[in-house]
């Protein structure tokens, strides 16, 4: 028999509730097509599901036709995406996370003290591109503690940094102490930004990597979150597996192994892990468990144009 420990918490957060209730509400209220600019969250399935709905993803605002209802997505977007918008005169419902936000709203603080920035995060990620782009100052971006070494700023006492929301909690603070050691004079923001969701799904897994042989994560490739959990599961020496889904299980994953550990990236649906389950019962008989851990009760507000819908 395998015994199954389900991560507590795992799962949706709630920018990610938020954001794809945004999505359904808007459906609701407008009727579709509801168009959305990126995945509004990082996860095949929610996409897959709210486009047979009638959602409409889009790489960029030139796909949208003329007045059309227009999502931005959880990551957030550019200041130049939202000036874009404004011109075309798209009615835009903004999605970007709330926790998103106030790292826009960190960075431009530190902007209007003329500072530059630095920005811990991941080149290309929807949030990083929109962080860079809502901040109105020289941000340089690293994602490793070389980079720290690497970077070339205007002025050592003229800087701040911020990071991505999702990353992992110990990759950054090795990024922030080679920071602070190279910049003495470098500021950053009192609370840090890794959000509270990530740092309990990270803090989950590392409580499971002591209980279990292997370690399922349900998530997206593109999730940046769902990542770093299997990163974490790997680091701490378990066997750690990212799968979109039950389709994905290997049975060989499991031979030897008498406990696994299953948790899901903040943007995977809970019918995504009860699959995964009724998946691994195809191998054999098992028994779950579930782990003690923290109860989260964050619920975000809804932008005006829906607390209606
Ligand atoms: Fe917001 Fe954190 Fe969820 Fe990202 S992972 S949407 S920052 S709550």
């Amino acid at each position: 028999m395998l015994r199954v420990v389900l991560a507590q918490p795992r799962g949706f957060c709630a920018g990610v509730e938020r954001a794809i209730e945004i999505v359904e509400r808007a459906l609701k209220k407008y009727g579709p097509p509801i168009y959305v600019r990126h995945e509004i969250v990082h996860n095949r399935h929610v996409v897959e599901d709210l486009r047979t709905r009638g959602a409409v993803f889009v790489d960029e605002l030139d796909e949208i036709p003329p007045g059309a209802i227009t999502v931005f997505s959880a990551h957030g977007v550019a200041k130049r995406v939202e000036e874009a918008a404004a011109e075309r005169g798209l009615p835009v419902i903004d999605a970007t996370c709330p926790l998103v936000a106030k790292v826009h709203n960190e960075g431009r603080r530190y902007a209007g003290q003329e500072r530059e920035i630095v920005l811990v995060g991941h080149a290309g990620h929807a949030e990083v591109e929109g962080t860079i782009g809502q901040v109105p100052a020289k941000v340089h971006l690293v994602q490793t503690v070389e980079d720290v070494a690497r970077l070339q700023v205007t002025d050592p006492e003229k800087l701040a940094y911020i990071t991505q929301t999702t990353l992992s909690v110990d990759d950054t603070k090795g990024i922030i102490a080679a920071l602070t050691q190279r910049f003495p004079s470098i500021v950053g923001p009192n609370v840090r930004d890794i959000c509270y969701a990530t740092q309990n799904r990270q803090q989950a897994v590392r409580d499971l990597a002591g209980q279990v042989d292997v370690i399922l994560v349900v998530g997206s490739r593109n999730s940046s979150n769902s990542n770093r959990l299997r990163e974490i599961g790997q680091e701490l020496g378990r066997p750690s597996y990212l799968i979109d889904d039950a389709d994905a299980l290997q049975p060989e994953w499991f031979d030897g192994a008498r406990t696994v550990g299953l948790t899901a990236g903040a943007s995977a649906p809970e019918t995504l892990v009860q699959g995964v389950l009724n998946g691994l019962r195809r191998f054999g008989e098992i028994e779950i468990t579930t782990q003690d851990g923290v109860a989260e009760d964050v619920r975000f507000r809804f932008p005006a144009q829906l607390t209606d819908a």
